[in-house]
């Protein structure tokens, strides 16, 4: 009997059923967060690698916890993902975004491309064509200032129903980037069918230049290849000067990363990026 009991109860450890109250409580906080303002945007620029010049920012989500302080989206946004919360949660984002490239707009500043990361989640919601039509109306923003990342995974061995969905984004006027490019398994081929405008090379590929010949080697590759397939290239993560002059060099189009700024918030943003391109 106490042998059954143990294989009875082995599925129902303690550190199981932790872990899964845990998330369940997360969840129901994320909602809660949701639902009382407590997401922030940080917008993090993005330069053109020859110029130098200020091109755009990717807005990046943090939450505002009243009892942690500010919590990193590694934390939460997997399990916003499982549990389908990122949908109402990257619709926010998208909103607050477009209404912040609106405003400093408007406010005169030189006009940027906002980028911002989409998950799989929302692109299966049918209607995300008319949730992105709605949001540039409503926030004003022109359509060609927007950029969605997206990621391999999302569209690899995705029909034609993502495809069209892509299309219709498009027709809109938003720009789309592959994100993490060279981490996902990929043929290449769905680089030439789907209407990609840019690949994201993945930081891991640039954090060790120029220690790492064989990572040189991969962002070379992948900026040759963008090159010939008449796509635009940027390098996420750039945090050395040795980093930017060798993606330059290559003809890397535009880069971002901790040595040109770290993601702040938007009235840091004005003060720190946009005072600083302008003086
Ligand atoms: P990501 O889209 O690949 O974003 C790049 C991450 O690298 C950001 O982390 C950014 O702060 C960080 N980073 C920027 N420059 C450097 C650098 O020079 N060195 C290093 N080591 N890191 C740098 P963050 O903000 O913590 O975001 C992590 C991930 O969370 C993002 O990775 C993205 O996958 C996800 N995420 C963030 N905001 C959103 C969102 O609004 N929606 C969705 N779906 N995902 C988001
Ligand atoms: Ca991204
Ligand atoms: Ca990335
Ligand atoms: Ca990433």
């Amino acid at each position: 009997a106490k042998e059954q009991g143990r294989n009875t109860y082995r599925f129902y450890t303690p550190t199981l059923t932790t872990a899964a109250n845990e998330r369940l409580a997360l969840d129901a906080r994320l909602r809660r967060a949701l639902a009382n303002g407590e997401f922030v945007l940080h917008y993090q620029p993005q330069f053109e690698s020859q110029s130098g010049a200020l091109i755009g920012c990717e807005a990046l989500v943090r939450w505002l916890s009243p009892e942690e302080g500010m919590i990193s989206p590694a934390r939460f946004i997997p399990l916003a993902e499982d549990t389908g919360l990122i949908v109402p949660l990257g619709e926010w984002v998208l909103r607050t975004a477009c209404a912040q490239g609106r405003v400093w707009l408007d406010a005169g500043l030189p006009a940027l491309t906002i980028a911002v990361n989409l998950s799989g989640r929302q692109l299966q919601q049918p209607d995300l064509v008319q949730r992105v039509a709605d949001i540039l109306e409503q926030t004003g923003l022109p359509g060609e200032r927007l950029k969605l990342e997206l990621t391999e995974s999302m569209i690899m061995g995705s029909g034609d129903q993502t495809l069209d969905l892509l299309r219709a984004i498009k027709a809109l006027g938003p720009r789309l980037s592959i994100d993490d490019f060279g981490t996902g398994y990929s043929s290449l081929a769905y680089l030439k069918r789907f209407p990609i405008d840019e690949l994201k090379i993945d930081q891991s590929f640039v954090r060790d230049i120029p220690q790492d010949e064989s990572d040189m080697e991969i962002a070379a590759t992948i900026i040759a290849m963008a090159r010939n397939l008449h796509l635009k290239v940027i390098a996420e993560g750039v945090e050395t000067p040795e980093q930017l002059a060798f993606l330059t060099s290559q003809g890397c189009h535009a880069c971002q990363g901790y040595l040109l700024g770290h993601p702040v918030p938007a009235n840091e943003f004005v003060r720190t990026v946009f005072g600083r391109a302008s003086g």
